[in-house]
């Protein structure tokens, strides 16, 4: 039953002295409290946010072993190295092991010496690893990756159903009647999962916790478009001058939109599963390296990118669901510096991921699984357009964008507003726009703020040729050389337009700046109020209300639109 005995602030002595971790992250203390009180528990936590301590933990601190299924041998043993590395005696069952170290396994599972015992999901196949079962004192029956166990889920194992039945085969290791709690983890948090996992596995009105899914460091936004000319006036000033990664929904328009950026005079390149594995492998690496710093692709890429410092997403086209948009965007910002999400919303593109749910194809689970009547066929068909309709509710809310994905994973931390995103702050900059705008002001800072915009912006190119000696070698001189001019101009009116800049009213016209100008260039003004140039990179968010209609109307223009390009 629960440790009461242990305070708070022995759990977090523990933490320390056994695990060496100073605090807690976020949702880890409730987690840990929620499994040591006895309750089953499923907990929902992003992964890499350390989900693992949740069960870890209160296992050193109860009576019996822990036994902990999950279905990677490889993430298995490593979680094994580490506890005995930190003297947490601790073993994993799985097919890998020799028929001796299998009987070495389950007979210091039998003497009762192990903290944790990691089993793979096929062991509980096993008659001879059941009758095992009845035989330990099973502290808690942890369910690593539970999402597993729905054939909702990305990832479905049919052994993960024989959890429930062998759970109720184990002995509790603190005397009470019936079987030990279950405490079921994943980092899948769609609602459809959670309501799979919590009857498939038998919990019983289980604390359900759910935590991390927030990046605070993502700029949320989306954009409204009425068509791909619309997308392509936005995208070069998305991707300018970052690492970016742009997604589109079908090989078609990752080629179109690569291609566009290219003409545009952005190195970019395509990626998808039309494309020759050479091919592949080489953007993916150049990726990885840095020497490509833009790639258009479909999700078939990312699953492989390493690169902790991509500044911005931005999608082409509506994703199919909540939790694949969500797993997209997330690849930018891993390092925590800030970045951004753009989704490029056009209701027309409804009708492209319609027609992807609705046409038979080879990469769906349902087609794969030989037998599946029509009647189930139907029904997966409905779940994958209530998650359709549930992405373009995201892409139409006014409400804030953060706290709407939050609480579609059920983050219960979510807060109503979180005045960083395109609907808390229509018309907000983001990370690197402000920088840009940094740089504006100290190369007019550097030019002793003597000369007009012209020379400001050839300065800032690297445009020296016609400039005077004193500008060709400024520290600033070259800095925005991957901008074009029109851009760099329209923020320099910007800039003026917010008074950061003052324009000399002689006939020189030169830039200086004000006292909040140079503010700003120090970097000691967080909230700047600039309005991104209606042209450039952004739209204005005005020109994006314009277009907008009501959701039902914006639907039904969007279908004669589509209708007309089909006949013809
Ligand atoms: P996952 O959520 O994917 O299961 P893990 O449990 O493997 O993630 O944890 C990811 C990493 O975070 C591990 O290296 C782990 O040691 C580390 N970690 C977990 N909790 C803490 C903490 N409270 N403080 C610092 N590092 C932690």
């Amino acid at each position: 039953m629960s440790i009461m005995c242990d305070s708070t602030g022995d759990v977090l002595k523990r933490l320390r002295t056994h695990f060496g971790h100073q605090e807690f992250r976020q949702g880890q203390a409730q987690i840990v409290a929620a499994v040591l009180g006895g309750r089953d528990v499923l907990a929902v936590m992003p992964t890499g946010s350390g989900k693992s301590l949740g069960y870890q933990l209160p296992a050193v601190m109860l009576p019996g072993t822990t036994l902990v299924v999950s279905p990677l041998i490889s993430l298995m043993k490593d979680q094994v190295d580490e506890l005995n590395r930190r003297g947490i005696h601790s073993r994993a069952l799985h097919s890998m092991l020799s028929v001796d170290s299998r009987h070495e396994v389950l007979s210091a599972a039998r003497a009762g010496g192990l903290r944790l015992l990691y089993v793979a999901p096929e062991r509980f196949a096993s008659d001879q690893f059941l009758r095992l079962l009845g035989e330990l004192e099973v502290a808690r029956f942890v369910v690593d990756e539970a999402h597993c166990v729905s054939e909702w889920g990305h990832d479905f194992r049919p052994d993960y159903r024989r959890l429930c039945a062998a759970a109720a085969l184990c002995r509790p290791s603190d005397r009470a009647s019936g079987r030990p709690p279950i405490a079921a983890f994943t980092a899948t948090a769609t609602p459809e999962v959670r309501d799979d996992v919590i009857a498939l596995l038998g919990l019983s009105e289980p604390q359900v916790l759910v935590a991390g899914f927030d990046r605070p460091n993502i700029y949320l936004r989306v954009e409204r478009v009425d068509d791909e000319d619309d997308k392509n006036d936005l995208l070069p000033g998305l991707v300018r001058g970052r690492r970016a990664l742009v997604y589109a929904a079908t090989r078609k328009t990752v080629e179109r939109a690569a291609t566009f950026l290219q003409a545009s005079g952005v190195p970019a390149a395509a990626y998808h599963a039309g494309l020759k594995d050479e091919e592949r492998t080489r953007v993916q690496d150049a990726f990885t390296v840095g020497s490509l710093r833009v790639v258009c692709a479909t999700n078939a890429f990312g699953m492989g990118i390493d690169r902790p410092d991509v500044d911005a997403v931005i999608h082409y086209a509506i994703p199919g669901s909540v939790e694949a948009y969500y797993q997209e965007i997330g690849r930018a910002g891993r390092d925590g510096r800030p970045a951004a999400a753009t989704l490029l919303w056009d209701y027309e593109d409804v009708f492209t991921r319609q027609f992807l749910i609705d046409s038979p194809r080879r990469d769906k689970p349902w087609h794969s699984t030989a037998g599946l009547d029509p009647a189930e066929v139907a029904r997966r068909k409905e779940l994958e357009h209530r998650k359709l309709r549930r992405v373009i509710e995201y892409a139409d809310t006014s409400a804030c964008l953060r706290a709407t994905i939050l609480q579609y994973f059920g983050d219960t931390t979510a807060r109503e507003r979180c005045d960083s995103c395109g609907n808390c702050r229509p018309g907000a900059i983001d990370a690197y726009e402000r920088e840009l705008v940094r740089k504006i002001l100290s190369g007019i800072a550097r030019a002793g703020e003597r000369y007009g915009r012209h020379r400001i912006v050839a300065m800032l190119m690297g445009e020296t040729r016609e400039l005077p000696p004193a500008l060709t070698r400024l520290s600033t001189t070259g800095l925005l050389r991957h901008e074009t001019s029109d851009v760099l101009h329209e923020w320099i009116e910007a800039a003026i337009s917010a008074a950061l800049v003052v324009v000399s009213n002689d006939q020189y016209r030169t830039l200086s700046l004000t006292e909040p100008g140079r503010e700003v260039m120090l970097g000691r003004m967080h909230d700047l109020q600039i309005r991104r140039p209606s042209r450039g990179p952004m739209v204005s968010a005005l020109r994006g209300y314009r277009t907008y209609h009501p959701h039902a109307s914006r639907a039904e223009s969007a279908r004669r639109k589509h209708a007309s390009r089909v006949d013809r």
